[in-house]
């Protein structure tokens, strides 16, 4: 059977809330924040940052799913309630990756939305616990996955009986050394043509480079996805977790800056949402 409940069909698109972020109303909609929680004063810093700027999502890993063992693994439950007071204090909602199903209670108490990365995409029993819990999911797209594998995932969490999900095109294994991944914006688009639900990119991890995320996060708008997350820090030198892939706070700046540019051409299309 294909993926019935994720397909198009004749379905309107779906609308997703997450705190105080919408997906899938027509407007570009911002998820910012670092890779990883470093400290409270860190990620209080970027809270207030992305509130200003009129972000209603702030992003923070705490339990990091690093690729060698020795790499900082995050701060962990503890991370995960300071993500929570900050975004609470500056107003904004707060998603954070779970890895297993014994952080969801935590994680339920202090953040609007759970991600589902890559490298969980197919953990068929996360998703479904993750589903039961009625969270919103943002669910990234596999290193490898095809767009069916990605649809069939988030049938997973519909068939639970969970309707939030947002899909994430997070960059697909490449052949180039220049870029970390192959951001499949191309994939992004045909995606929307077969689902209901609302697609957004991540090119920080779709390129790897921070000079690549404005092109990248204009293109992903004016090709009409319901919006972008993107990796920021504080001071990206010393970021403890995908420091070359995290624009500082002055290129955030510029980016919402231009994006409201873009909205100025193409107003159907690029129409930014704030905070609600
Ligand atoms: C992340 O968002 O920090 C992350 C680990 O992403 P991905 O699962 O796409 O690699
Ligand atoms: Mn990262």
């Amino acid at each position: 059977m294909a993926y019935h409940l994720a397909s198009r069909g004749t379905n309107q698109s779906t609308l997703v809330d997450a705190g105080r972020a919408r997906f899938g109303d027509g407007a570009f909609t911002l998820i910012a924040g670092p890779c990883a929680i470093e400290s409270a004063m860190q990620i209080e810093q970027t809270a207030r940052f992305v509130a200003e700027n009129g972000t209603p999502l702030l992003r923070g890993g705490a339990y990091k799913p690093r690729t060698s063992p020795y790499d900082f693994q995050g701060l962990g439950d503890e991370g995960v309630r300071m993500i929570g007071d900050a975004a609470r204090r500056a107003g904004v909602g707060a998603v954070v990756e779970v890895l297993s199903s014994e952080q969801l209670p935590l994680l339920c108490e202090q953040v609007s939305m759970l991600q589902i990365g890559a490298r969980n995409m197919q953990n068929f029993e996360l998703l479904r616990a993750a589903a039961r819990t009625r969270m919103p999911i943002l669910l990234k797209r596999a290193a490898s996955a095809t767009l069916d594998e990605l649809l069939y995932a988030a049938e997973y969490v519909l068939a639970e009986g969970n309707p939030h999900v947002v899909l994430c095109e997070r960059g697909v294994r490449g052949f180039d050394r220049h870029t970390r991944n192959l951001l499949d914006l191309a994939g992004a688009v045909r995606l929307k043509e077969l689902t209901h639900l609302p697609v957004i990119a991540d090119p920080s991890h779709g390129t790897g480079r921070a000079s690549l995320i404005e092109p990248m996060v204009l293109a992903a708008a004016a090709a009409g996805l319901d919006g972008a997350i993107v990796e920021i820090h504080p001071d990206p030198s010393v970021a403890k977790c995908d420091a070359e892939q995290a624009l500082d706070f002055p290129g955030y700046t510029r980016l919402v800056e231009h994006l409201a540019m873009l909205r100025e051409v193409q107003p159907s299309k690029v129409r930014l949402s704030a905070c609600r």
